[in-house]
């Protein structure tokens, strides 16, 4: 599936949902949902009723924007998590955590997931002091994330670190605000991931 170019907050609305795919605008009362939460289109607020597939459908395609994956890439991270021992829906999300730009939103150096994409791709952060332009680096538990030092004061970042306050660090993760810099702790638990997500769903769509 190729890229969304279109707004991205018909997203959230078709998935009943705030995805926070626009940063600032997320948290403020001109956020889509909050005016008008039901689905885009014409027949958006005609009453549907789901089928079983159609429900499973809509789970993955959820978590796929949350973290701004096309098609292929989510696939094939269901693959490497159907791999993995143990819980596949929960080893799914997990290495979805763990990708270079969603651990640069976490930590606040970025104010929503695609905006860290473009900055990881254009070589703002440091991973254990090296550059790293791949969004979907894996981090490793204690592996240093950092701001490389010239773009410390770069507007979108210093911006970004300033919205962070008020959104704060997930309890997997250690933020240095001062040092611009922030480790993962631990992997999460899955109680630590808040967004309201059933894997399990996603687990019996790929395996129909
Ligand atoms: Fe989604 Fe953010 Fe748009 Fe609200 S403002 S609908 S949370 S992308």
């Amino acid at each position: 599936m190729a890229r969304n170019l279109g707004p991205v907050c018909r997203l959230c609305r078709r998935e009943g949902l705030k995805l926070f795919l626009k940063g600032e605008r997320c948290y403020s009362d001109k956020c889509a949902i909050e005016r008008r939460n039901y689905p885009p289109g014409a027949h958006g607020q005609a009453r549907t009723r789901f089928s079983e597939f159609a429900i499973r459908l809509r789970e993955k395609q959820k978590v796929k924007r949350i973290y701004g994956l096309q098609e292929k890439q989510f696939e094939s991270y269901f693959i490497e998590a159907n791999r993995l021992p143990g819980n596949t829906g929960e080893s799914l999300l997990l290495l979805l955590e763990r990708r270079l730009d969603n651990v640069v939103y976490r930590l606040g150096f970025a104010s929503s997931i695609a905006q860290s994409r473009q900055l990881v791709r254009h070589g703002h952060y440091l991973v254990n002091g090296k550059k790293v332009t791949v969004p979907s680096y894996l981090v490793s538990v204690g592996e240093v994330v950092s701001i490389a030092e010239g773009s410390r004061q770069k507007k979108v970042i210093v911006e970004a670190i300033e919205m962070a306050q008020r959104r704060g660090v997930p309890p997997w993760i250690t933020l240095e605000r001062e040092q611009f810099r922030g480790s993962l702790r631990s992997l999460p638990a899955r109680a630590d991931l808040t967004m309201p997500i059933s894997e399990k769903l996603i687990v019996e769509h790929y395996s129909r």
